[in-house]
């Protein structure tokens, strides 16, 4: 392990389920990040809206640096009182009373789904099973979740999937409500679809749904793993809706870059989870509590969350202006930092060409579909920061017009 590790070495031992950039980051500070070379790029991608407070966060540190002197792990057939810190945050600061810990959106949604199932078995019968899930949703690799994802490609070579999913077109009120009925157990939905293109939901769906669940009680789950803590503006985006879900799943942000999960209900809902019927070793691991709890404090503050706000206006305008002189958007869209640009027509499919250009200049960021640049920085990205990355993404803009 002396040799300097190169990214062909990705090719030669990595089963290849990804396809990385050419140049491998080696040191991250805030919204800065440093390759091998020593080239610096401005981060806009955020770990995939996980560092959420960027990188090497002098608190984050803190916190994991203070819980690894103490306690690492210690197994769910002990408590710890860093998850007993986190959950009773959790629950104070949303519309749930009850929290389960785990270690990925996928995880998350998949136990909202087995919660979904085991309580529409225990209270009506093995025959209301089904789900209801949307086109183009994405809720993570697990079979369940692929399958309730509404993107063929990612499920069928995996068959037989699990039955019982029904999927529909989002935001088609009219179509969910002709497929919601007595054997429905849940119905998920990201508030924001995310990786589907970074498409916000109308706010009258949402409510149409939460009112098409309580018709047939069946639970409504909204997957807030891109979206919450702090993303949207709002600690999660159902606040930003004003609809409440019955389950809701949130990861990536949630550790700031340290990995944890966690699904949220009601006291209502929350039995249907007996001793042993769900559980993980690692959930609600101490390490990883501590560092979420420090997230969330830093987070959940009102000047913080209109921080969030303020960096959107910053965004948008300068979007527009680099769109009105160079005309390669139909649209700029999402909630918060979150944010979608869609490439129109005459610049179909070349989202990742842009997004490789943009490295070469400096700037990282990510892609949602082949049509649609999505940026979803740290929350506290300083101002300047947001102005240099821009700049650097009209340069690679410009190069990829001249070469066209
Ligand atoms: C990323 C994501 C997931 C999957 O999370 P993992 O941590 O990769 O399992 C699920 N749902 C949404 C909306 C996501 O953005």
């Amino acid at each position: 392990m002396t040799q300097l590790a190169t990214r062909k070495d990705f090719d030669q031992y990595m089963i290849p389920t990804y396809s990385p950039a050419s140049f491998i980051p080696v040191k991250g500070i805030g919204s800065r990040v440093v390759d091998q070379q020593g080239k610096e790029y401005i981060d806009f991608a955020g770990g995939i809206a996980v560092n959420a407070l960027g990188h090497a966060n002098a608190k984050l540190k803190q916190a994991l640096n203070q819980q690894a002197e103490s306690l690492w792990h210690i197994g769910n057939g002990y408590s710890n009182e860093p998850v007993l810190n986190l959950a009773k945050q959790l629950v104070e600061s949303t519309f749930a009373d009850k929290v389960f810990f785990c270690n990925s959106g996928a995880e998350a949604n998949e136990a909202a789904l087995k919660l979904a199932r085991k309580y529409g078995n225990d209270h009506h019968g093995a025959a209301k099973n089904e789900i209801v899930a949307f086109n183009n949703g994405f809720h993570g690799r697990t079979l369940f979740t692929v399958s309730a994802g509404g993107q063929p490609k990612y499920s069928q070579d995996f068959a037989p999937l699990p039955a019982g999913i029904h999927h529909v077109a989002f935001n088609d009120l009219e179509t969910a409500k002709a497929t919601i009925g007595a054997n429905t157990c849940a119905v998920i939905v990201e508030p924001i679809q995310g990786e589907g293109g970074v498409i916000p939901a109308d706010p009258n769906f949402l409510q149409g749904l939460r009112a098409l669940c309580d018709e047939h009680d069946a639970l409504l789950i909204f997957d807030e793993v891109q979206t919450g803590v702090g993303r949207t503006g709002h600690l999660y985006a159902y606040m930003d809706y004003g609809v409440q879900p019955d389950l809701l799943s949130t990861a990536k942000a949630l550790g700031g870059g340290f990995p944890i999960a966690a699904m949220l209900t009601t006291d209502k809902f929350a039995g249907a989870l007996s001793v042993g019927s769900h559980g993980t070793t690692y959930g609600g691991n101490p390490l990883a509590a501590a560092v979420a709890s420090a997230v969330l404090q830093e987070i959940n503050q009102p000047d913080f969350l209109q921080g969030v706000k303020d960096r959107r206006q910053q965004y948008l305008s300068q979007l527009n202006e680099i769109n009105k002189k160079r005309q390669v958007f139909k649209e700029i869209r999402g909630l918060g930092l979150l944010i979608g640009c869609e490439l129109n027509d005459a610049h179909r499919g070349q989202a990742k060409l842009i997004s490789t250009l943009a490295a070469e200049q400096g700037v990282l960021m990510l892609i949602a579909g082949p049509d649609v640049i999505r940026f979803a920085p740290a929350l506290n990205i300083p101002e300047q920061d947001i102005d240099t990355g821009l700049s650097r993404f009209a340069a690679a803009l410009d190069l990829y017009l001249n070469k066209e």
